[in-house]
């Protein structure tokens, strides 16, 4: 029977998991340099190896016609991309037209001044903003650029507009542990949800800072709870956070702990990258390009077939460890390079 691009089909792995979410880094560039995350001096992909915002909006056409719901654009940081209004713009007539349940993303807030309002305009409702620190030093420290005031007064216009913001934390332990019960009143204060991630061992950073830097959230929790009564939610936005409500106001407090607590076994989502490599896992090295299927050929189907073909490798899981003392499983690819 051949196929009608116009109905959604189902998109799934080879271990039967249904995958419905897309998180499309549209650039490896960045204007902050958080240590966690990236080199001081980075070598970023070439201009001409990105795909055009055309293409990024052809990919993404062919997921959503293969059952993608949700659609994620992360980067390096993705509002310093060239054009990125215009994907945005694209994106949100799917919102309009029910084709799409959700267009968000994932930013670290210097640009948001610019472009919260046109954000909101496009069907943008929440976005993810990441925030180690709200002290300037501290920031300056992690970012190596600074700009806090930049990222706060952006946090400020998303509101003002009436973008629904979450904080993304990582949780560094010997940077930002004594500043967490700040940071989280901080948020609440805001009406802001607050999720904390643990670090993943990934790109070029020695691994004696990542053994030292990893917190688990157990420990995080823990600590929240000396002063905050959290209740455990079955409440989701789709992603691996596990929300727990705060008692006595409207918000939530996510974790996120690929490293103590593996989440793969309900991975709903596929990760591609400005260059249009699909990467099977965020943990693995396997990746497929997908450049040569949008480029070459006319039709969608083609671009489809090679999408399916490659989830078929997804694997079961990543293989990240920090046990017995070592960094095992960790993958040479930068966060910035994959989309975080
Ligand atoms: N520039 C945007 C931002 O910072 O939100 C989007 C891209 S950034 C790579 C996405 C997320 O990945 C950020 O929340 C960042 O903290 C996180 N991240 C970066 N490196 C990480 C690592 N090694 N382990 C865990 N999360 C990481
Ligand atoms: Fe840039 Fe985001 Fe990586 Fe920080 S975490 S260097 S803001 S891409």
């Amino acid at each position: 029977m051949p196929r009608d691009l116009r109905t959604p089909q189902m998109l799934t792995d080879g271990f039967g998991r249904q995958v419905n979410y897309l998180r499309l880094s549209v650039t490896d560039r960045c204007d902050l340099r958080c240590t966690y995350c990236m080199a001081e001096r980075m070598t970023f992909l070439p201009k001409r190896e990105l795909l055009s915002i055309e293409e990024l909006a052809k990919l993404v056409n062919a997921f959503i016609d293969l059952g993608v719901r949700k659609v994620r654009l992360t980067g390096g940081e993705p509002l310093v991309r060239h054009g990125i209004m215009s994907l945005i713009e694209a994106l949100g007539r799917e919102v309009t037209s029910g084709r799409l349940d959700e267009l968000t993303l994932t930013t670290n807030g210097t640009q948001l001044s610019r472009f919260a309002s046109v954000l909101a305009d496009n069907g943008v409702r929440r976005i993810n903003v990441s925030l180690d620190t709200i002290d300037p030093e501290k920031f300056a420290e992690i970012t190596r650029r600074g700009r806090l005031g930049q990222v706060l007064k952006g946090i400020e216009a998303a509101r003002a507009v009436g973008l629904q913001v979450k904080i993304n934390t990582m949780a560094l332990r010997g940077f930002n542990d004594a500043e967490i019960p700040d940071l989280v009143d901080w948020a609440l204060e805001r009406g802001c949800d607050v999720s904390f991630i643990e670090v993943m061992p990934m790109g070029e950073v020695r691994s004696d800072d990542r053994l030292g830097q990893f917190w688990p959230l157990g420990e995080v929790r823990t600590m929240l709870e000396q002063r905050l009564i959290l209740r455990d939610t079955s409440f989701s936005t789709g992603g691996p956070a596990q929300y727990c409500d705060v008692e006595g106001t409207n918000q939530r407090i996510g974790f996120i702990t690929p490293m103590s607590n593996n989440f793969c076994a309900g991975c709903n989502r596929v990760r591609v990258n400005c260059r249009g490599e699909l990467f099977t896992c965020l943990g693995r090295e396997g990746s497929r390009d997908l450049r040569p299927a949008l480029r070459e050929s006319a039709s969608v189907l083609d671009v489809q077939d090679a999408i399916r073909a490659v989830l078929m490798c997804k694997p079961k899981g990543h293989n990240f460890d920090y046990g017995a003392g070592e960094v095992a499983g960790a993958v040479s690819r930068g966060m910035n390079h994959t989309g975080g």
